[in-house]
């Protein structure tokens, strides 16, 4: 789980959820040394139904920043790597303004002809809501929409077909997984921590977090090791 990829200076609110561009470089490097290959939840999908079998790590970008494209891009083509970035649909161009309260700097997303390149390399979008809500804490009809909408509004301006969820902040319920069910995405993640497994829900997928702290060694903790499952 990536958010945004950028150096920001010491100070920073939340400087923690920026990972510098050097060392997303070398946690793809590390990746790849080891013979594992970062792929996007389209790609990840028949490895977590069994289906497939081999060394895989799932890459997913939250809320859409630019710094993806500009930043995390490049690192990934450069290893054969693809991605899965989660969009805000009606927040396409925008700023983080669900972050602005709490002193977070402002940082921007892509805009529509920038999703359509990391499309055209190669990358994946999946829906991350319309307006990057808390969605127990809303109406359940503006759940809903939410949910079925931010689905149609992607797949009507990219013309690609959104299979692929992320719940803001992690935010979920039983009632907000059968909404996701019924509108017809095939995964969901959270931030739960933990490795997946074959008997995961793929409505409630578990992520492991990466921040401007996972220096070199706490990454191949997080990946090669039972760490992150010991935090779930
Ligand atoms: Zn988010």
């Amino acid at each position: 789980m990536y958010h945004s990829i950028a150096s920001m200076p010491k100070g920073t609110v939340m400087r923690s959820l920026h990972v510098p561009e050097k060392r997303f470089s070398l946690q793809m490097r590390l990746l790849k040394i080891l013979g594992y290959r970062g792929v996007s939840m389209s790609d990840l999908q028949p490895y977590l139904t069994g289906k497939k079998t081999g060394k895989v790590v799932g890459l997913t970008f939250d809320d859409g920043y630019k710094n993806n494209l500009t930043g995390a891009l490049p690192i990934l083509k450069k290893y054969g790597f693809s991605a899965t970035c989660y969009v805000v649909s009606q927040n396409i161009g925008g700023i983080n303004h669900w972050d602005i309260d709490k002193d977070i700097p402002e940082n921007p997303m892509m805009d529509k002809n920038e999703i359509q390149q990391w499309i055209d390399a190669g990358m994946e979008i999946g829906s991350h809501t319309q307006n990057h809500v808390f969605l127990s804490k809303i109406d359940q009809k503006d759940t809903i929409t939410e949910i079925k909408h931010s689905k149609h509004d992607l797949e009507k301006m990219f013309e690609v077909s959104i299979e692929h969820f992320c719940y803001p902040y992690g935010d979920y319920n039983d009632s907000i997984i059968s909404i996701t069910k019924e509108a017809g995405y095939q995964t969901a993640t959270t931030v739960n921590r933990g490795i997946s497994n074959i008997n995961d829900n793929l409505l409630t997928l578990p992520r492991i977090p990466i921040t401007h702290h996972t220096l070199a060694h706490l990454f191949l903790l997080k990946i090669l090791s039972k760490y992150e499952d010991k935090r779930r």
